[in-house]
């Protein structure tokens, strides 16, 4: 019986991710849910899986929860989250959180070298190398959880990483790749992605296309492969989850059901597969698969997080740290779509190169570009309350 704990885990992946042990209940147990706000969905997470610590981001709802649940361990706060990453009867750690909040409790789960179902992406774009290094060095296990990263991972089974010739990254292209990206684009449009169902955050990043862009960063560190071989195509029915090219030619494809849950479960159970109850793609109803070229004018994130990566690792700190800034104000309503870029790209055009030697760097300069950033909105909107939503 593996031990699993959530970080995230009434979000998206989150729930996912309880799928996956509701339905192997005999292999998984959650004995660990990490939540922020959401203290209803936690509260029935609790009563329905049992796990023997809680976090939640705020005293008061802790309270609550301490009040309800007298045997389980209850904490908050960030001395709170550093606790929980720290405990040790877990064996493996989803890491789902949204955002640069997730590196420091996926640090501490890398020096206890556990193994990590990684799915929060900004994790490995703001960490870098530091993390792929600090888990060979603790003998922590990274298995991905992003849909094209686990594809990748299959693709390559057992395939010698020097005979591959490209990576091809799919991509849905989001709800504007047939659409014109302009000021008027509203909170709803963006939102609504045309393949999958995820946490806002994710979906802004898809509309933008700043998530392939971070994934291309993701595919760098995960594969150890040059930035010149992973290439990013546009497959707008996301039933290939992406694919590797050979030098000898043949392409390796991974291709199933557009659900969250396979992915979750193979980095669960790796590396054996598990039959699950998600439908089984019918290939004579899909008939095609159609393949384009992301246009890099249009999808300018897409653009700058190429750029960013031959830049050295501060910009990708930065790239993320705008991005995650813009993103929020736009789901707040405080900036325009158009800002998201733009915004990201006058941030990566002010800033020096650092050096960033550990993880304290990391978030030390993270917080430098948020200040910039809202600095940035303040002097283009006012005296505009830039509020972060988390
Ligand atoms: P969601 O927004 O749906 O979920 C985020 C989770 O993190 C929620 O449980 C939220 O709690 C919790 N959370 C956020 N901030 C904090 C905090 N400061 N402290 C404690 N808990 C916090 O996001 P997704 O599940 O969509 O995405 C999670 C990560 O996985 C992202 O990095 C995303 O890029 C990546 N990913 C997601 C995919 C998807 O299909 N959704 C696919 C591939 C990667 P609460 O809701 O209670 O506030």
């Amino acid at each position: 019986m593996k031990k699993v704990a959530i970080f995230g885990s009434t979000g998206s992946i989150g729930t996912n991710t309880l799928n996956v042990i509701r339905e192997n209940r005999d292999l998984f147990t959650a004995v660990t849910l990490v939540a922020g706000k959401n203290v209803e969905k936690l509260i029935e997470q609790i009563d329905e899986f049992k796990p023997q610590n809680v976090y939640i981001r705020d005293k008061a709802n802790a309270d609550i929860l301490r009040e309800k649940y007298r045997g389980i361990n209850v904490f908050y706060g960030d001395g709170g989250m550093d606790v929980v990453s720290n405990l040790d009867d877990f064996d493996i750690g989803v890491s789902a959180l949204v955002g640069v909040a997730g590196l420091k409790p996926t640090y501490n789960m890398i020096k206890k070298g556990k193994i990590i179902a990684l799915a929060n992406k900004e994790v490995l774009v703001a960490g870098g190398k530091l993390i792929i290094d600090l888990a060979a060095s603790f003998g922590s296990t990274l298995l991905t959880v992003d849909s094209e990263h686990s594809a990748i991972m299959q693709c390559l089974n057992g395939e010698d990483h020097d005979k591959i010739d490209k990576i091809l990254l799919t991509a849905s292209g989001g709800p504007f790749f047939d659409r014109k990206i302009d000021e008027k684009i509203t909170v709803e449009e963006a939102l609504l992605h045309p393949t999958w169902s995820m946490g806002k955050k994710i979906t802004i990043d898809s509309a933008t296309m700043m998530n392939k862009g971070f994934e291309v960063i993701e595919a760098k560190w995960l594969f150890n492969v040059d930035p010149s071989k992973i290439k990013v195509v546009v497959h707008r029915g996301s039933l290939v989850h992406s694919m590797v090219q050979f030098v000898d030619g043949t392409i390796m494809a991974s291709i199933g059901p557009k659900s969250m849950q396979i992915p979750i479960a193979y980095a669960l159970n790796y590396p054996n597969r598990l039959p699950n109850s998600v439908e089984k793609l019918d290939l004579f109803k899909i008939k095609t698969l159609t393949f384009e070229e992301p246009d890099m004018n249009k999808f300018k994130c897409l653009r700058l997080a190429y750029e960013t990566i031959n830049a050295g690792h501060s910009y990708q700190i930065a790239l993320n740290a705008a991005n995650e800034v813009l993103v929020d104000s736009f789901l707040n309503r405080k900036v325009k779509f158009t800002d998201i870029p733009n915004g990201i790209e006058y941030i990566l055009n002010i800033i020096d190169r650092q050096e960033i030697r550990n993880i304290e760097d990391v978030l030390n300069f993270d917080k430098e570009i948020r200040e910039k950033t809202y600095a940035f909105l303040e002097e283009l909107y006012g005296n505009a309350q830039h509020t972060t939503s988390i």
